[in-house]
């Protein structure tokens, strides 16, 4: 058995596997990249634009009190790696930002 064939293999498949780790899907486009917002590797790094918007989304809080409401995110951190998520990213030259 030669070995560096298959470990040729094997890195091909890798690369091939990039996905959404939210969706799990591995179709993208110019208005929704797959971007790297944390400190994961792998295939976990990769999340889409669309996917962490409606994350991100489900974090906001809203307080309201005496008429005065504010809103909130509540730790933006990633709940795999625990580093802070980046809310702005570049991608091909281009500015996406979450919030
Ligand atoms: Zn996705
Ligand atoms: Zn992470």
């Amino acid at each position: 058995m030669d070995s560096s064939i298959s470990e040729k293999r094997f890195k091909r498949g890798v690369i091939s596997q990039r996905m959404c780790r939210i969706c799990l899907e591995n179709d993208f486009t110019k208005d929704n990249p797959f971007l790297t917002p944390c400190k994961c590797t792998g295939s976990l790094r990769n999340v889409h634009l669309e996917c962490l918007r409606s994350w991100t989304d489900s974090k906001k809080l809203s307080y309201e009190e005496d008429g005065l409401k504010s809103l909130f995110w509540s730790d933006l951190a990633c709940e795999i790696c625990k580093s802070k998520l980046l809310l702005k990213m570049w991608v091909n030259n281009r500015l996406f930002e979450l919030l």
